[in-house]
C-alpha cells in the first residue's frame, strides 16, 4: 500500500555541500524533507507526525542551530498576525468601503495555530503556554484626518464580525493616553489621531516556540534537525522502469551554484545509481 502523503512529498535525491561521510541519510528516501529550521518546518513536520507518526522526515538547516532567522524572538514583532491590529489586511476598496476578507482569513488561521498549540499542551508536549504566549492588547494608531476616517470605517466594518465584536475605537486624546501613555508624550489634544484596541491580542515568542517544537520532534518522534547543512539546489530526478523492474535514473536538470558542483553532482549521481542498484 502506498503511504498516505498528507502534505507534499519529495521522493527525493538532492545534494548538499557536505562530506558524504558526515551525511549518513543522504541516499535515503523520505516522505517529507523540510529545508530550513524555522517555525514553518517545525510546524509542518509536527503536524505531519501527529497525523501519521510513521512518516520519515528529514529537516536541514544551514546554520548551527534552529530558530536563528525570522523565527528568532528579536527578528519578528511577535504579534501572531491575527489581523487584530495589522491594517494591511483591511484595504479600502475603490468605493470607500473596507474589504474584511483577508482579516477574517488571517484571524481564522491564527485561531487554528492556537488550537494546535493547545493540542500540544494537552498532550503534555508543552508544559505551559506561558513559555511562549502572553495576552497583550493589540492597538492600531493613526494620525491625520484621512487615516482617522479610514480607521473608523475599518472599526465599523470589523465590529460586525463576531471575532472583532469587542474592538474599541477612540479619537479621544485622554483615552489614548491611558492606552499607550508613552506614545502620547509631546502630543496634544489638537492633534488629529485615532486608535483601536483589541483586548484579546497575543504576544508570541516564536524563538522559544520553534525550539520547543523541534524538541518535541526529537523527543517524541525521533526527528532530528541536521544543522550546518546548506541545501544548494533541489533536483527532481525522473525515474523510468526497465522491463525487469529495475529503476533507472532518467534525468535531472540542475542549476549549478558552486564551482565544484559538477564533481559533487557526479558523485551524487554515482551514489544515486548505487542506491538504485543500477
Ligand atoms: C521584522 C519582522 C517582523 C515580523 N513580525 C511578525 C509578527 O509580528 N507576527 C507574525 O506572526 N509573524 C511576523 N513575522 C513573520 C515571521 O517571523 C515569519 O513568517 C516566520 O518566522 C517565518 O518562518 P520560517 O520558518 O519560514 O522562516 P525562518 O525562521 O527564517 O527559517 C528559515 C530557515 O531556513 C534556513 N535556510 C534558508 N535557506 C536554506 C538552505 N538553502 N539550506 C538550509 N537551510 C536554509 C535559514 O537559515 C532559516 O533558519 C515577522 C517577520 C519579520 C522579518
Amino acid at each position: 500500500m502506498l503511504k498516505a502523503r498528507p502534505f507534499f512529498v519529495l521522493k527525493y535525491y538532492f545534494y548538499v555541500n557536505l562530506d558524504f561521510n558526515k551525511c549518513m541519510d543522504i541516499n535515503k528516501d523520505y516522505d517529507l524533507i523540510c529545508v530550513g529550521g524555522g517555525i514553518m518546518s517545525a510546524t509542518l513536520a509536527l503536524l505531519a507526525k501527529s497525523i501519521q507518526p510513521e512518516l520519515s522526515i528529514l529537516i536541514l538547516e544551514r546554520l548551527d542551530d534552529v530558530a536563528q532567522e525570522s523565527s528568532a524572538a528579536w527578528n519578528n514583532a511577535g504579534t501572531g498576525h491575527s489581523a487584530l491590529c495589522e491594517l494591511n489586511y483591511t484595504p479600502e476598496k475603490e468605493d470607500g468601503s473596507i474589504n474584511c476578507t483577508k482579516a477574517l482569513q488571517i484571524f481564522n488561521q491564527f485561531e487554528i495555530s492556537k488550537q494546535f498549540w493547545s493540542f500540544l499542551i494537552q498532550k503534555g508536549f508543552i508544559k505551559s503556554p506561558q513559555e511562549f504566549i502572553h495576552n497583550v492588547p493589540h492597538y492600531s494608531w493613526v494620525t491625520g484626518e484621512k487615516n482617522s476616517n479610514y480607521l473608523e470605517k475599518r472599526f465599523e466594518a470589523l465590529k460586525e464580525k463576531f471575532m472583532f465584536s469587542n474592538m474599541e475605537f477612540t479619537k479621544d486624546f485622554d483615552v489614548m493616553k491611558q492606552w499607550f501613555p508613552l506614545m502620547m508624550n509631546d502630543r496634544s489634544e489638537e492633534d488629529v489621531m485615532a486608535a483601536t484596541k483589541m483586548q484579546n491580542g497575543t504576544e508570541v515568542n516564536y524563538g522559544v516556540l520553534t525550539k520547543r517544537l523541534y524538541q518535541i520532534l526529537e523527543d517524541e518522534y525521533n526527528v532530528v534537525v541536521q544543522c550546518n547543512q546548506d541545501v544548494l539546489e533541489i533536483a527532481f530526478p525522473e525515474f523510468v522502469y526497465s522491463e525487469n523492474g529495475k529503476k533507472v535514473l532518467a534525468g535531472i536538470v540542475p542549476t549549478w551554484k558552486k564551482n565544484d558542483s559538477e564533481s559533487f553532482f557526479n558523485e551524487y549521481l554515482k551514489r544515486c545509481n548505487e542506491t538504485l542498484n543500477i
